[in-house]
Protein backbone atom coordinates (compact mmCIF):
# COMPACT_ATOMS: atom_id res chain seq x y z
CA UNK A 1 0.00 0.00 0.00
CA UNK A 2 1.33 3.45 -0.92
CA UNK A 3 2.08 5.84 2.05
CA UNK A 4 -0.48 8.48 1.81
CA UNK A 5 2.40 11.30 2.17
CA UNK A 6 4.68 10.48 -0.45
CA UNK A 7 2.32 8.43 -2.45
CA UNK A 8 4.87 5.70 -3.12
CA UNK A 9 5.05 2.12 -1.34
CA UNK A 10 9.00 1.63 -1.81
CA UNK A 11 10.03 2.80 1.32
CA UNK A 12 6.56 1.41 2.90
CA UNK A 13 6.96 -2.21 5.35
CA UNK A 14 4.97 -3.79 7.94
CA UNK A 15 5.55 -2.52 11.52
CA UNK A 16 3.54 -4.09 13.81
CA UNK A 17 -0.28 -5.36 14.73
CA UNK A 18 -3.02 -3.18 14.79
CA UNK A 19 -4.42 -3.02 18.88
CA UNK A 20 -8.19 -2.01 19.09
CA UNK A 21 -9.02 -0.02 21.55
CA UNK A 22 -12.65 -2.00 21.76
CA UNK A 23 -12.28 -5.95 20.60
CA UNK A 24 -16.11 -5.33 19.12
CA UNK A 25 -14.69 -2.34 16.51
CA UNK A 26 -13.24 -4.58 14.32
CA UNK A 27 -16.82 -4.60 12.74
CA UNK A 28 -16.36 -1.23 11.70
CA UNK A 29 -12.50 -1.10 10.96
CA UNK A 30 -11.93 -4.68 9.86
CA UNK A 31 -8.55 -6.71 10.14
CA UNK A 32 -5.54 -4.04 10.10
CA UNK A 33 -1.86 -3.75 10.39
CA UNK A 34 0.22 -1.02 10.90
CA UNK A 35 2.53 0.19 8.20
CA UNK A 36 5.60 2.16 8.25
CA UNK A 37 6.95 4.58 5.57
CA UNK A 38 10.44 4.74 6.59
CA UNK A 39 10.83 8.04 3.74
CA UNK A 40 8.23 10.24 5.83
CA UNK A 41 8.34 8.54 9.09
CA UNK A 42 5.04 7.97 9.01
CA UNK A 43 2.68 4.79 10.18
CA UNK A 44 -0.48 4.09 8.90
CA UNK A 45 -3.40 1.54 9.60
CA UNK A 46 -4.05 -0.73 6.43
CA UNK A 47 -6.04 -1.35 4.45
CA UNK A 48 -7.85 1.52 5.12
CA UNK A 49 -11.12 0.93 7.06
CA UNK A 50 -14.32 1.96 4.34
CA UNK A 51 -15.61 5.63 4.61
CA UNK A 52 -18.90 4.37 4.90
CA UNK A 53 -18.55 2.42 8.27
CA UNK A 54 -16.52 5.06 9.82
CA UNK A 55 -19.07 7.41 9.34
CA UNK A 56 -21.47 5.05 10.71
CA UNK A 57 -18.84 4.93 13.54
CA UNK A 58 -18.54 8.65 14.47
CA UNK A 59 -22.07 9.48 14.28
CA UNK A 60 -23.41 6.25 15.84
CA UNK A 61 -21.31 4.69 18.03
CA UNK A 62 -18.20 7.05 19.62
CA UNK A 63 -19.94 9.11 21.86
CA UNK A 64 -22.30 6.25 23.16
CA UNK A 65 -22.61 6.04 26.55
CA UNK A 66 -19.93 4.35 28.96
CA UNK A 67 -17.63 4.33 26.22
CA UNK A 68 -13.83 5.85 26.23
CA UNK A 69 -12.43 8.23 25.41
CA UNK A 70 -15.71 10.85 26.34
CA UNK A 71 -17.54 8.53 28.93
CA UNK A 72 -20.67 10.90 27.55
CA UNK A 73 -23.51 10.76 30.23
CA UNK A 74 -27.09 11.94 30.16
CA UNK A 75 -26.49 15.31 31.27
CA UNK A 76 -25.20 18.88 29.26
CA UNK A 77 -24.07 20.25 31.88
CA UNK A 78 -21.28 17.97 32.45
CA UNK A 79 -19.95 18.77 28.90
CA UNK A 80 -20.32 22.25 29.19
CA UNK A 81 -18.05 22.61 32.76
CA UNK A 82 -15.21 20.98 30.66
CA UNK A 83 -14.31 24.25 28.45
CA UNK A 84 -12.09 26.09 31.16
CA UNK A 85 -10.67 22.28 32.58
CA UNK A 86 -6.36 22.36 32.63
CA UNK A 87 -6.41 21.26 29.27
CA UNK A 88 -8.30 24.09 27.59
CA UNK A 89 -6.24 26.59 29.24
CA UNK A 90 -3.45 25.13 28.99
CA UNK A 91 -4.03 25.16 24.57
CA UNK A 92 -5.39 29.03 25.56
CA UNK A 93 -2.09 29.72 27.01
CA UNK A 94 -0.19 28.26 24.24
CA UNK A 95 -2.68 29.58 21.23
CA UNK A 96 -2.31 33.18 22.57
CA UNK A 97 1.58 33.77 23.42
CA UNK A 98 2.30 32.35 19.74
CA UNK A 99 -0.93 33.86 17.96
CA UNK A 100 -1.94 37.72 18.01
CA UNK A 101 -5.38 36.78 18.49
CA UNK A 102 -6.69 40.37 18.93
CA UNK A 103 -5.89 39.82 14.26
CA UNK A 104 -8.07 36.85 13.51
CA UNK A 105 -11.38 37.46 12.64
CA UNK A 106 -12.30 33.45 11.26
CA UNK A 107 -11.85 30.63 12.98
CA UNK A 108 -12.59 27.17 11.73
CA UNK A 109 -13.00 24.16 14.21
CA UNK A 110 -11.79 21.31 12.17
CA UNK A 111 -13.34 18.07 14.49
CA UNK A 112 -14.54 20.60 16.74
CA UNK A 113 -16.53 17.73 19.04
CA UNK A 114 -18.48 20.60 21.29
CA UNK A 115 -16.13 23.26 20.37
CA UNK A 116 -14.49 24.16 24.05
CA UNK A 117 -11.20 26.06 22.93
CA UNK A 118 -13.18 28.16 20.14
CA UNK A 119 -15.92 29.22 22.63
CA UNK A 120 -13.39 29.98 25.19
CA UNK A 121 -11.27 31.91 23.15
CA UNK A 122 -14.50 34.14 22.12
CA UNK A 123 -15.58 35.05 25.16
CA UNK A 124 -11.84 36.45 25.44
CA UNK A 125 -11.83 37.77 21.82
CA UNK A 126 -15.46 38.44 20.84
CA UNK A 127 -14.91 39.66 17.31
CA UNK A 128 -14.04 36.62 16.77
CA UNK A 129 -16.57 34.51 13.70
CA UNK A 130 -16.70 30.56 14.78
CA UNK A 131 -16.73 28.14 12.02
CA UNK A 132 -16.77 24.25 12.12
CA UNK A 133 -18.12 21.22 10.53
CA UNK A 134 -19.53 18.85 12.56
CA UNK A 135 -22.32 16.11 12.36
CA UNK A 136 -22.56 14.50 15.37
CA UNK A 137 -26.22 15.45 16.60
CA UNK A 138 -25.49 15.83 20.46
CA UNK A 139 -22.21 18.08 19.52
CA UNK A 140 -24.68 20.46 16.80
CA UNK A 141 -26.86 21.40 19.48
CA UNK A 142 -24.19 22.40 21.80
CA UNK A 143 -21.98 24.14 19.23
CA UNK A 144 -25.19 26.09 18.28
CA UNK A 145 -25.95 27.34 21.57
CA UNK A 146 -22.09 28.82 21.77
CA UNK A 147 -22.06 30.69 18.72
CA UNK A 148 -20.63 28.42 15.79
CA UNK A 149 -21.34 28.11 12.10
CA UNK A 150 -21.79 24.77 11.16
CA UNK A 151 -21.31 24.00 7.70
CA UNK A 152 -19.43 22.00 4.82
CA UNK A 153 -16.13 22.88 4.61
CA UNK A 154 -16.66 23.16 0.79
CA UNK A 155 -19.22 26.09 1.63
CA UNK A 156 -16.66 28.19 3.89
CA UNK A 157 -14.63 29.95 1.38
CA UNK A 158 -10.98 31.70 1.21
CA UNK A 159 -11.52 33.47 4.74
CA UNK A 160 -10.21 31.96 7.61
CA UNK A 161 -7.41 33.11 9.47
CA UNK A 162 -6.78 30.20 11.81
CA UNK A 163 -7.44 26.59 11.72
CA UNK A 164 -7.85 24.58 14.79
CA UNK A 165 -7.74 21.16 14.77
CA UNK A 166 -6.85 19.13 17.76
CA UNK A 167 -7.35 15.24 18.42
CA UNK A 168 -8.80 14.79 15.00
CA UNK A 169 -5.85 14.21 12.61
CA UNK A 170 -5.36 10.85 13.10
CA UNK A 171 -8.60 9.48 12.99
CA UNK A 172 -8.52 10.12 8.92
CA UNK A 173 -8.14 7.64 6.35
CA UNK A 174 -5.67 9.99 4.71
CA UNK A 175 -3.63 13.34 4.69
CA UNK A 176 -5.67 15.00 2.00
CA UNK A 177 -7.62 17.46 4.28
CA UNK A 178 -4.46 19.70 4.06
CA UNK A 179 -5.00 20.18 0.91
CA UNK A 180 -8.64 21.57 1.96
CA UNK A 181 -7.39 23.44 4.41
CA UNK A 182 -4.71 25.44 2.12
CA UNK A 183 -8.50 26.50 0.01
CA UNK A 184 -10.11 27.68 3.45
CA UNK A 185 -7.00 29.78 4.71
CA UNK A 186 -6.00 33.14 3.89
CA UNK A 187 -2.99 33.92 2.98
CA UNK A 188 -0.21 33.63 5.58
CA UNK A 189 -3.46 31.91 7.65
CA UNK A 190 -2.24 29.80 9.85
CA UNK A 191 -3.42 25.94 11.28
CA UNK A 192 -3.14 25.29 15.42
CA UNK A 193 -3.20 21.11 15.38
CA UNK A 194 -2.24 18.76 18.51
CA UNK A 195 -2.47 15.10 17.59
CA UNK A 196 -0.62 12.02 19.21
CA UNK A 197 3.26 11.81 19.14
CA UNK A 198 4.07 8.22 17.56
CA UNK A 199 7.99 7.88 17.21
CA UNK A 200 9.25 4.36 18.40
CA UNK A 201 8.54 5.10 21.96
CA UNK A 202 4.78 5.44 21.55
CA UNK A 203 4.33 1.80 19.43
CA UNK A 204 6.07 0.00 22.33
CA UNK A 205 4.11 -0.56 25.21
CA UNK A 206 1.25 1.27 23.77
CA UNK A 207 -1.83 -0.80 24.93
CA UNK A 208 -3.96 -0.02 21.86
CA UNK A 209 -4.14 1.86 18.45
CA UNK A 210 -8.00 2.16 18.12
CA UNK A 211 -9.36 4.38 17.09
CA UNK A 212 -6.77 6.46 15.26
CA UNK A 213 -5.60 5.46 11.92
CA UNK A 214 -2.33 7.30 11.09
CA UNK A 215 0.07 7.94 14.05
CA UNK A 216 2.55 11.21 13.09
CA UNK A 217 5.89 12.45 14.54
CA UNK A 218 7.94 15.33 13.88
CA UNK A 219 9.35 14.45 10.80
CA UNK A 220 6.12 13.35 9.01
CA UNK A 221 4.63 16.50 9.96
CA UNK A 222 7.52 18.33 7.92
CA UNK A 223 6.81 16.39 5.09
CA UNK A 224 3.19 17.29 5.32
CA UNK A 225 3.89 20.61 5.25
CA UNK A 226 6.80 20.36 2.19
CA UNK A 227 3.68 18.52 -0.16
CA UNK A 228 1.38 21.17 0.94
CA UNK A 229 3.06 24.08 1.21
CA UNK A 230 3.28 25.25 4.63
CA UNK A 231 6.18 26.59 7.21
CA UNK A 232 6.15 25.05 9.92
CA UNK A 233 6.48 27.71 12.88
CA UNK A 234 6.54 25.75 15.51
CA UNK A 235 6.57 21.90 16.34
CA UNK A 236 6.66 21.28 19.89
CA UNK A 237 6.28 18.20 21.90
CA UNK A 238 3.79 18.42 25.14
CA UNK A 239 1.80 16.51 27.92
CA UNK A 240 2.30 13.75 29.48
CA UNK A 241 5.20 10.91 28.90
CA UNK A 242 4.78 7.99 27.27
CA UNK A 243 4.77 5.61 30.09
CA UNK A 244 2.17 7.71 32.08
CA UNK A 245 -0.12 7.93 28.44
CA UNK A 246 0.12 4.08 28.27
CA UNK A 247 -1.12 3.61 31.89
CA UNK A 248 -4.26 6.40 31.13
CA UNK A 249 -5.17 4.67 28.41
CA UNK A 250 -4.88 0.84 30.39
CA UNK A 251 -7.27 2.47 33.06
CA UNK A 252 -9.60 3.57 30.63
CA UNK A 253 -9.68 0.40 28.91
CA UNK A 254 -9.94 -1.88 32.19
CA UNK A 255 -12.45 0.51 32.91
CA UNK A 256 -14.83 -0.30 29.80
CA UNK A 257 -14.87 -3.82 30.05
CA UNK A 258 -15.55 -3.57 33.81
CA UNK A 259 -18.51 -1.30 33.70
CA UNK A 260 -19.56 -3.89 30.56
CA UNK A 261 -18.71 -6.98 32.46
CA UNK A 262 -21.72 -5.27 34.97
CA UNK A 263 -18.63 -5.82 37.78
CA UNK A 264 -18.24 -2.17 38.32
CA UNK A 265 -20.10 0.13 40.79
CA UNK A 266 -19.94 2.60 37.54
CA UNK A 267 -22.67 1.62 35.36
CA UNK A 268 -24.67 2.14 38.77
CA UNK A 269 -22.93 5.13 39.89
CA UNK A 270 -24.49 6.90 36.00
CA UNK A 271 -28.13 5.25 36.75
CA UNK A 272 -28.06 7.05 40.59
CA UNK A 273 -26.38 10.53 38.82
CA UNK A 274 -29.58 10.69 36.96
CA UNK A 275 -31.99 11.55 40.11
CA UNK A 276 -29.22 13.61 41.45
CA UNK A 277 -29.45 17.20 41.11
CA UNK A 278 -26.20 18.46 38.56
CA UNK A 279 -25.23 20.84 41.86
CA UNK A 280 -24.94 18.55 44.55
CA UNK A 281 -22.67 16.03 41.90
CA UNK A 282 -20.85 18.71 41.31
CA UNK A 283 -20.56 19.57 45.13
CA UNK A 284 -19.19 16.28 45.93
CA UNK A 285 -16.62 16.51 43.35
CA UNK A 286 -14.94 19.48 44.64
CA UNK A 287 -15.00 17.66 48.21
CA UNK A 288 -13.00 14.58 46.33
CA UNK A 289 -11.00 16.57 43.99
CA UNK A 290 -9.60 18.80 47.09
CA UNK A 291 -9.11 15.68 49.20
CA UNK A 292 -6.94 14.17 46.43
CA UNK A 293 -3.16 15.02 47.55
CA UNK A 294 -1.24 13.68 44.56
CA UNK A 295 -1.47 16.30 42.07
CA UNK A 296 1.94 15.47 40.46
CA UNK A 297 0.02 14.29 37.40
CA UNK A 298 -0.27 18.13 36.13
CA UNK A 299 2.93 18.19 35.72
CA UNK A 300 2.86 15.90 32.83
CA UNK A 301 0.09 17.70 31.32
CA UNK A 302 1.83 21.20 31.45
CA UNK A 303 5.17 20.20 30.75
CA UNK A 304 6.38 20.56 26.90
CA UNK A 305 9.66 19.47 25.13
CA UNK A 306 11.07 17.42 27.95
CA UNK A 307 11.60 14.71 25.07
CA UNK A 308 8.82 11.94 25.67
CA UNK A 309 5.82 13.58 25.55
CA UNK A 310 3.25 11.63 24.16
CA UNK A 311 1.73 14.96 22.20
CA UNK A 312 2.85 16.83 19.02
CA UNK A 313 1.74 20.03 17.89
CA UNK A 314 2.48 23.22 16.43
CA UNK A 315 1.61 26.46 14.37
CA UNK A 316 1.88 26.05 10.53
CA UNK A 317 1.69 28.85 8.66
CA UNK A 318 0.01 28.67 4.67
CA UNK A 319 3.13 29.81 2.29
CA UNK A 320 2.02 33.02 0.16
CA UNK A 321 2.33 31.58 -3.16
ZN1 LIG B 1 6.04 8.30 2.64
Amino acid sequence: MDCPICKNSKNVNLRCDYKYEIKEDIKYFGKLDVLKCQNCDFSFASPMPEIKNLDYFYENVYRQVNRPPYWVTVNDEESEKRVLEDKNLNYLLYLSTLIDLKKVKNIYDFGAGFGDLGYAIKKKFPQINLFCTEYDKQCSEILKKRGYNNEKIENIGEKIDLIITLHSLEHLTDVEVFQKFNEILKPEGKIFFEVPNCPQEYFSGRPYDGPHLLFYTKKSIEMICDKFKYEPERIDISSYSFDEDHKYQRESQERYYRIKSGKSLDSFKQIIKKFIPYKIIKFIHLIKSSNKNDEMHKLGLFTSNSNDNCYLRGILRKKSS
